[in-house]
C-alpha cells in the first residue's frame, strides 16, 4: 500500500494528538528544508510534536518571553536547563532552602562534575526578607532562584540577585508555587523562568511536566541538549496541559481567593503556633510578596502548638484532603513534612531547613473550602 497522509477533520476544535514516533516527508528538499528550519514539519518524536508547540506557546506567553519548552517532568526542564549553561570550574548560587529534589541535584550531582554550589541563606530583615549575599555573589554563572520556596513559601528579592550577580550571569527563577499569574520573574529580570507543570498549571492532579521559558537564544541552546538528554513529555500528556491552561486564570482566582480566607482561618486558631502563607502579615517576606506577588494561591504551610505524634493524630482525622504531596491540583492534598517528603532526611537536616515535627503543607484543592475549614477545625480537636 502507499504511503498517504491522513487530512480527516482538519476542522477539529482541538489539536488531534500526535502519538507520532516518526514524521515522513515527501522528498529530499523537504528534509532539507526541515534542517534549515524553513518548514513547520516534524520529524521524530524525541525533537518534535505539535502537542508540544500548542503548549509551549501558551507558556511562553504567560511567562512573558518569545519561547519556551515542555519537558517529562519539573525536574527534567531544571537538570536539563541548568546542565545547558554550567561548566567545569564554574559556581552556582541556589536558594538554599528549595525543593528536596533540587537541593539534592545541586549539592550531590553537580559537585561530581567540577562545579562550585553556594547556597543563599534567607536574611533577617523582618517584614522584608531579603537574601543573606555571599561573597561568590559576583562570579556566579547562575543565579537559580525558587520563588517562593517549597514548602515555607520564603521569598527571594529578584531585583537585588539581579543587581548583584555580573552582567553575563543567568538568573533562574523555579515559580511553580506562584505560577505566572501570580509573578512574573522576567519583569525582575529573570533570563529564565521554570515550573514543575504537574502543579497548578496542569491543576488536575492527572499529568507531570515541566517548563522553562526564555528568549530565543537561550531556549535554542537548551532545546539542543533537550534533544540530547530526551526528557520529552508524551504527546497526550502535552494535550492534557493545553487542555489545563484553557482554565488556568479561573483556577488561579479561585487559589488566591480560597487560600487566603483558609490561610486567615489557621492564623486566628488557638491550636495551630504558625501559618506561612505570603497573604498574611505575619509572613517573614512580607514586604517582598506585596513587590512581587499579585496573588497567594492555594499552598499553605503551618505548625500546629503540638509534637509529632499529635500532628500525625491531626493528619490522620482529616477526611477532605487527601494524604498526599502534591499541590495545586483539584483535590485537596495534605502532608506531614517530617513524616512524608522529608522522611529519610536526617533530623539534623530536617532542623536545619527548619522541618518540624508539627509542619503541615496544605493544598486547598477546587472544593468547598468551608468544608475543608470545618473538616480542619474538627481534626483539631480530635487530635489535641
Ligand atoms: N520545583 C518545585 C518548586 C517543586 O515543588 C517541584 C516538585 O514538587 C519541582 C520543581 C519538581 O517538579 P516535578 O515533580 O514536576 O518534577
Amino acid at each position: 500500500m502507499s504511503k498517504q497522509r491522513n487530512e480527516a477533520f482538519r476542522n477539529s476544535c482541538l489539536t488531534p494528538v500526535y502519538q507520532n514516533a516518526a514524521y515522513f516527508f515527501d522528498s529530499t528538499e523537504q528534509i532539507i528544508q526541515y534542517h534549515q528550519g524553513q518548514t513547520n514539519l516534524g520529524r521524530y518524536g524525541r525533537y518534535d510534536s505539535p502537542n508540544w508547540l500548542e503548549c509551549e506557546a501558551a507558556i511562553a506567553t504567560l511567562d512573558g518571553y518569545d519561547n519556551a519548552l515542555i519537558f517529562s517532568s519539573g525536574m527534567n526542564a531544571i537538570v536539563t536547563t541548568l546542565c545547558t549553561f554550567l561548566e567545569q570550574g564554574d559556581t552556582i548560587l541556589y536558594t538554599g532552602k528549595c525543593y528536596r529534589k533540587i537541593r539534592s541535584f545541586v549539592t550531590q550531582v553537580l559537585p561530581k562534575w567540577g562545579i562550585g554550589v553556594v547556597p543563599m541563606e534567607y536574611g533577617d530583615r523582618p517584614g522584608e526578607g531579603g537574601q543573606a549575599i555571599p561573597e561568590a555573589m559576583t562570579n556566579a554563572k547562575i543565579a537559580f532562584v525558587e520563588m517562593p520556596s517549597n514548602p515555607h513559601l520564603y521569598l527571594t528579592d529578584l531585583a537585588q540577585i539581579r543587581a548583584q550577580i555580573g552582567p553575563d550571569a543567568l538568573m533562574v527563577v523555579d515559580s511553580t508555587l506562584a505560577t505566572p499569574y501570580n509573578l512574573q520573574p522576567k519583569r525582575w529580570g529573570a533570563d529564565l523562568t521554570l515550573h514543575s507543570c504537574s502543579k497548578y498549571m496542569g491543576g488536575h492532579g492527572d499529568l507531570i511536566a515541566g517548563s522553562v521559558a526564555g528568549s530565543e537564544e537561550l531556549i535554542e541552546k537548551i532545546r539542543t541538549y533537550r534533544n540530547m538528554m530526551g526528557g520529552v513529555l508524551e504527546s497526550q500528556t502535552a494535550a492534557l496541559l493545553s487542555r489545563s491552561l484553557t482554565t488556568f486564570a479561573m483556577r488561579m482566582e479561585h487559589f488566591n481567593g480560597e487560600g487566603m480566607k483558609v490561610a486567615q482561618f489557621l492564623e486566628t486558631h488557638p491550636k495551630i503556633k504558625r501559618v506561612f502563607y505570603t497573604g498574611l502579615e505575619s509572613h517573614p517576606h512580607y514586604g517582598l510578596a506585596k513587590k512581587y506577588l499579585t496573588g497567594h494561591g492555594g499552598l499553605i504551610s503551618f505548625e500546629l502548638a503540638a509534637d509529632g505524634d499529635e500532628t500525625s493524630k491531626f493528619v490522620d482525622a482529616l477526611q477532605v484532603p487527601f494524604m498526599g504531596t502534591n499541590f495545586g491540583s483539584s483535590d485537596a492534598m495534605v502532608e506531614q513534612c517530617s513524616v512524608f517528603t522529608y522522611y529519610n532526611s536526617t533530623p539534623a537536616e530536617r532542623e536545619s531547613l527548619e522541618i518540624s515535627d508539627s509542619l503541615i503543607r496544605l493544598s486547598i484543592g477546587h472544593g468547598d473550602s468551608d468544608a475543608l475549614i470545618t473538616d480542619i477545625d474538627r481534626a483539631l480537636d480530635i487530635a489535641l
